[in-house]
């Protein structure tokens, strides 16, 4: 079994894009300028947003966190993302979801200008990952990718199950492992809630990506022998003994699952920290006007 080190991948990405960063300010060009949007004041979504933020930071990036009272209006915050849009200063910038419940979330990420969507939740920029054409693919399924890359797992002809279809993780990510290409090439079986033997889909992968949130939900009786096991799932748990008071779990019981697999990333430090990598690296694209 060999275990998938998101950190330390994630970290020689960062690298990489600092360099880049550093090269573009010697040669006087602008540098990416990613913003952040965040209503309320939801522990878990504070947290991942000022990681985004110091991201930026750490690698030369300007960012911006724009942090709005839980009670602005539908109205107000789409003038906020109009203003982004407009704003030539601002290459990509994101809205931090879950928003409150008397905002529709659809409503403003339809809003956002698809050039500047560095999440990549627009209609128009998943219809382009639909369609094989170039585009800001979701942060975390784009994490995903690099991960499998940089550890030169093999995936063509091979069968993986997506475990959750959400438009955030399941779903792009089971685009992005049937397409022609590396990373890719799987043959592609995309579960939910409503499968039906689930287990008996599980035990035919050998690639397994599990994002339903449910902790510790996939046992080593759902795992083939041999499988590549990635594990999106964060929960935090309530925990007495952690100074945080929570502990973070995966959706896989990593224990007696990562005896069987051949690769398998942990929780945390799998998936988690590429998200991060993956968001700079579409924020790179957005200043560079590839995408
Ligand atoms: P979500 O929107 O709640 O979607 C969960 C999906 O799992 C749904 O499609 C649901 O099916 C399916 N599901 C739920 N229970 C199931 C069951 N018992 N059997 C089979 N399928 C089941 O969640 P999400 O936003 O995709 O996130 C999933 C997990 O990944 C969460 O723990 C989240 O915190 C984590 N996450 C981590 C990162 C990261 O950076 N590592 C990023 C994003 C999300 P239905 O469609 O039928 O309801």
């Amino acid at each position: 079994m060999r275990l998938i080190d998101g950190k330390a991948v994630a970290e020689k990405i960062q690298e990489q894009i600092k360099e880049k960063v550093a090269e573009m300010r010697l040669q006087s060009q602008r540098v990416p300028h990613l913003a952040a949007v965040l209503v309320g004041n939801d522990g878990a979504s504070l947290t991942y947003v000022s990681n985004k933020v110091r991201a930026c930071e750490k690698v030369g990036f300007r960012s911006t966190l724009i942090h709005l009272p839980e009670y602005i209006t539908e109205a107000e915050l789409l003038a906020q993302v109009q203003a982004l849009n407009e704003n030539p200063d601002i290459d990509g910038y994101i809205v931090q979801l879950p928003l409150p419940s008397h905002i529709n979330a659809k409503k403003i990420t339809y809003a956002i200008s698809p050039d500047k969507d560095v999440d990549g939740f627009h209609p128009t920029n998943v219809g382009k990952l639909a369609l094989g054409l170039p585009t800001f693919v979701p942060a975390t399924p784009l994490g995903i990718i690099q991960l499998i890359e940089h550890y030169q797992i093999s995936t063509e002809g091979k069968h993986c199950v997506v475990i959750g279809r959400s438009h955030i993780v399941g779903l792009p990510m089971s685009l992005l492992m049937s397409r022609n290409a590396y990373p890719g090439n799987c043959t592609v079986t995309l579960t939910h809630s409503r499968t039906a033997n689930l287990a008996e889909e599980t035990r035919r992968a050998d690639i397994l990506i599990a994002a339903l949130g449910k902790p510790e939900f996939i046992k080593a009786e759902m795992v083939k022998e041999g499988a590549v096991v990635i594990d999106v799932g964060i929960t935090r748990l309530p925990d007495a003994s952690k100074k945080s008071g929570f502990v973070l779990k995966g959706d896989v019981a990593f224990e007696e699952v990562a005896p069987r697999c051949s690769y398998i990333t942990p929780v945390p430090g799998g998936v988690g920290p590429m998200t991060i990598a993956a968001l700079l690296k579409n924020t790179l694209l957005a200043a560079e006007k590839v995408v």
